[in-house]
């Protein structure tokens, strides 16, 4: 008899898992979703005025160093080669980012060479800090305070709604220093975007005849799903369990769209570092689909708030009592049986699309041999401080 799994969620965990499934077992996989699309935050829809594909959840920039990750998502649709190239807007002035020798030698007023930036950035460090436990010690002891101030302060303090030193050190280390010319955004060996974007790549991964999808269908705390023989949860893991223990600390994101003739600001993406300007960043969405054409072009002016129970998560903080939280949620999901937790959501961590689609394809290589031998079926795929 065929098996009956349950996905709960369409994002990228979601989705991977179903395909994995569908290919290498015979079961009925069926996938719901609350909203009205598949995708979750990393849904594409085209602009009905302008024909601009949007990234309605915000820039989703595919980049990974896993070459596996990379062929298989290319194995649905053609990616083309896309390096994200931020400026940064601090004190009237426009910047490259990541941090990199132009910025040093801009901001400082300089023409150092790699070597001479080195040095110079080194007296400006404070060395004092041996081992940096948040995210302002990071900052300090690597570019110190000036270059701190000027692109990550007031970018953190907007993003985040608390001081940079009650942040981890790992959300700054996300963002390279470069003592070269290099302005792209990531470091990683592969990196483009989805031609006909994320919405149509993920509709083709769900493109199975064991698969079905099912929208506008939410999850209630408690439903009775007996019937499945297993069952994948991809949403937020304190919703699961109907926040018993309290709500995990997410910040949301919204957006203040807008129209413009021809090329508003000349690339996809502007930070705004300074706390005075209420937006963290715009986007100009055309041009992360620069093989297009448009005459017209579309942006998204983007504030951070604290989430409300109405609100989209978006971004886990991770905080010291939202980790104890989780422990308690999680030592509580150890106990179920038949339900596994997948994603971004369901583990409450920052991950990146690659991160996730990796997770979810080691996840499914993992649950598959266990289901084969019998052993016992794994209900995370980290361990607690993974
Ligand atoms: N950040 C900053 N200034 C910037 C860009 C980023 O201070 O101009 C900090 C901020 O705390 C942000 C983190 O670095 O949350 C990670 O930035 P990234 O661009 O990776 O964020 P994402 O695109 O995932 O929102």
């Amino acid at each position: 008899m065929p098996k009956r799994m349950l996905i709960i969620g369409s994002g990228f965990s979601g989705v991977v898992l179903a395909r994995e499934l569908a290919v290498k077992t015979d079961s009925r996989i069926e996938v719901w979703d609350e909203r009205d699309h598949i995708g979750g935050n990393c849904h594409t829809s085209r602009d009905e005025k302008t024909g601009i594909m949007v990234h309605q959840y915000g820039p989703h920039i595919f980049n990974t160093d896993r070459k596996e990750i990379w062929d298989y998502v290319n194995g649905f649709m053609e990616f083309r080669p896309y390096v994200h190239r931020v400026k940064a807007v601090s004190k009237g002035n426009v910047y490259p980012l990541p941090v990199n020798l132009h910025t040093i030698n801009q901001f400082f007023g300089r023409s150092f060479t790699p070597a001479e930036a080195r040095d110079f950035l080194a007296t400006q460090a404070d060395t004092s800090i041996e081992d940096p436990q948040n995210f302002e010690e990071q900052a300090l002891r690597f570019i110190g305070r000036e270059l701190y101030e000027a692109f990550f302060y007031g970018y953190t303090r907007k993003q985040w709604g608390c001081e940079p030193t009650e942040l981890p050190a790992s959300i700054l280390k996300r963002i390279p220093v470069r003592f070269n010319y290099d302005d792209n955004y990531h470091n990683n060996s592969y990196t483009g975007i989805p031609v006909e974007g994320y919405s149509a790549l993920i509709e083709k991964i769900l493109d199975h005849p064991s698969i079905q999808v099912t929208l506008n269908r939410k999850f209630i705390p408690g439903t009775d799903l007996s019937d499945y023989d297993h069952v994948f949860y991809t949403g937020p893991i304190d919703a699961w369990f109907d926040y018993k223990y309290g709500r995990l600390g997410y910040r949301t994101v919204t957006f203040e769209k807008f129209y413009a003739e021809g090329d508003f600001q000349g690339t996809s993406q502007i930070n705004y570092c300074d706390l005075e300007t209420g937006h963290t960043r715009i986007t100009e969405h055309k041009h992360f689909a620069y093989w297009e054409k448009h005459a017209d072009t579309l942006c998204f002016r983007e504030f951070s708030k604290e989430t409300t129970p109405s609100d989209i998560p978006y971004y886990p903080k991770r905080l010291e009592a939202d980790k104890q939280l989780l422990m308690q949620y999680r030592s509580e999901a150890e106990s179920l049986k038949k339900t596994s937790f997948l994603g971004r959501l369901a583990t409450y961590r920052y991950m990146d699309m690659h991160h996730v689609i990796g997770e979810a394809l080691d996840f499914s290589a993992r649950f598959l041999l266990n289901l084969e031998s019998g052993s016992p079926l794994p209900v995370f795929p980290n361990t607690e401080n993974s």
